[in-house]
């Protein structure tokens, strides 16, 4: 995928080919025309340039001390950027405004449960299983979804409700705002799917001997369906139920992929 030659012997930063951040994520050392690494911070693709021949045990050794010392520098700017926007995150959320209404909310409708408002933007803030805040997650009024730039996600959640002895997982806020008003149960908001892991990871270890339900977004549109594949992987990984919408016998659109489009359709069916 990188094109060595367009590097001449060094270090250097660029954007990588494979998540292709703006940022230079991308980290290229070469050391001769015939061997070089890359390393992306971001999504944690590597490369190697290598001699056709067999590398000598101190080429070899040369190779593993670089990308040693590439993953930790990387790491290392990693957690500045995450310490930075947490402090960010923090400034924003102190003087964000309580929720009276929403249009995102009106248009799921469901109510705001620990969100704030900064303008016409819903702050939902993203923390750790300490409760730090690290992040914020911004909702428009058009929908769009932004997160604090460079502010760490993984591992992070918003919670709704107090765990009693269940905790339900899902992807988006109006998912999980939806699930708590209908069951009661608290649920934690994972923001996406690729999420839904490190999120149902990190309460399993803050409460081992709690019910975890991965309530999965249905992608049934889409290739792979990467919410379900995504929710079924974090339930078994760390042994928790997984809850699928049931859309059977409703009046199914493209879009309808998670439960509050269930709900939705469901309340139009019975209005009719
Ligand atoms: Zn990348």
């Amino acid at each position: 995928m990188i094109v060595w030659n367009h590097f001449p012997q060094g270090e250097h930063r660029t954007q990588c080919p494979i998540c292709q951040r703006r940022d230079k994520s991308l980290g290229v050392s070469v050391f001769s025309h015939e061997s070089a690494v890359a390393h992306c911070f971001r999504c944690g693709y590597v490369e190697t340039r290598r001699p056709q021949r067999e590398l000598t045990p101190a080429e070899r050794e040369a190779y593993k001390r670089r990308m040693d010392a590439m993953r930790q520098q990387h790491d290392a700017e990693q957690r500045e950027r995450q310490a930075a926007a947490a402090s960010i995150a923090t400034i924003r959320w102190a003087a964000a405004k309580p929720v009276q209404t929403h249009p995102y909310l009106e248009r799921k409708a469901v109510m705001a449960h620990g969100l704030r408002l900064e303008g016409d933007m819903l702050l939902i803030p993203l923390r750790d299983s300490a409760g730090t805040l690290m992040s914020l997650q911004t909702i428009a009024a058009d929908g769009t979804k932004r997160f604090v730039p460079g502010g760490r996600t993984r591992g992070c959640y918003h919670p709704i409700g107090r765990p009693a002895g269940r905790l339900v997982v899902a992807e988006g806020y109006a998912t999980a705002a939806t699930i708590h008003e209908d069951t009661g149960q608290a649920v934690a908001v994972a923001f996406n799917a690729g999420n839904l892991l490190p999120v149902a990871q990190a309460l399993r270890g803050k409460y081992p001997g709690m019910e975890l339900v991965i309530a999965a977004d249905d992608d049934w549109q889409t290739d792979g369906n990467p919410g379900l594949t995504a929710a079924r992987k974090a339930a078994q990984e760390v042994g928790a139920l997984l809850a699928v919408p049931d859309f059977a016998g409703l009046d199914r659109g493209l879009k309808d992929s998670d439960f509050n489009d269930l709900r939705r359709l469901a309340q139009k069916e019975a209005a009719v």
